[in-house]
């Protein structure tokens, strides 16, 4: 397996094709998988914006000034409107915010951006990151690359763990996890429990690639790296109803 850097792409504007921006780049193969951050995804799409553009609510007044007690230092209610907006549930309040996104993310602050962003203060995820990856996958088949797969990325903290690392936030054209169940290990013990989550991984050995400061290589060719013929799912994001972390955070308050 190979993970290479496309370089020389520009600062993205919106209105920017990154298919055609890529295309123009890379040697891209059928099999390939071409893994992009969120962040020029975003810019390519528009999806900056202005802390001025967010009038700010009772909610996100309070939660500014509750935050801002805890840390110590001073919280702009307009970035935990903007975060309010990007959400479709509040699990943690303070002393962060953490959400659930529309299109079924859970991460810090609506995986709302500061960095990377000239000339505007806040950029935001993309609004549907599996169809974002569809049209750039359409895009690159237009231009010649067929069948080459995408993964939209970000990179994201974890429970449990120090440190970030890059996650998927959507794909197209490959499933999102590889089911190893009923496959058989090196005693012949069958597995039980073991659904590799394919995309997650891919998104994560090209973030190392990726960087996340002024590298200016958001997006990275994966070659000589197939799925294989095991079952593989589209599941990613679990339902509530069957994630229990997220239960026990709808009951947990922050005690200072
Ligand atoms: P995120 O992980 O999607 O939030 O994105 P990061 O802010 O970590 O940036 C990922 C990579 O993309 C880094 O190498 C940045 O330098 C690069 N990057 C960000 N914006 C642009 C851009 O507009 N053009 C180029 N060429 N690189 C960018
Ligand atoms: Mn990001
Ligand atoms: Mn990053």
């Amino acid at each position: 397996m190979e993970l290479t850097a496309v370089t020389d792409l520009p600062e993205i504007r919106p209105g920017d094709d990154i298919a055609e921006l890529v295309a123009d780049r890379a040697d891209l193969e059928p099999g390939d998988v071409l893994t992009v951050a969120s962040t020029i995804v975003s810019k390519a799409e528009g999806r900056t914006a202005d802390l001025e553009e967010y009038p700010v609510s009772g909610r996100a007044k309070e939660l500014a000034e509750r935050i801002g007690a805890v840390a110590g230092e001073e919280k702009d209610p307009r970035f935990a409107q903007a975060v309010l907006e990007e959400s479709t549930e509040l699990l943690i309040e303070c002393p962060f915010m953490l959400t659930e996104t529309h299109f079924g993310h859970i991460c810090v602050n609506a995986g709302i951006d500061r960095s990377n962003v000239p000339d505007h203060d806040l950029l935001l995820l993309p609004r549907k990151p599996a169809e974002s990856a569809e049209r750039i996958r359409a895009g690159l088949a237009e231009r010649g690359d067929e069948d080459v797969a995408v993964i939209v990325t970000d990179t994201c903290g974890r429970p449990f763990r120090h440190g970030q690392r890059g996650v998927a936030l959507g794909w197209a054209g490959l499933p999102a996890s590889r089911d190893w169940r009923g496959e058989r290990d090196r005693d012949g013990r069958e597995l039980g429990v073991t659904v590799q989550s394919v995309v997650d991984e891919l998104a994560s050995a090209a973030n190392l690639v990726t960087g996340e400061g002024a590298d200016g290589t958001p997006a990275v060719v994966v070659r000589d790296w197939a799925f294989g013929d095991l079952e593989g799912s589209d599941e990613l994001f679990r339902d509530v109803e069957d994630d229990l972390v997220r239960q026990a955070l709808r009951e947990w308050k922050f005690e200072p």
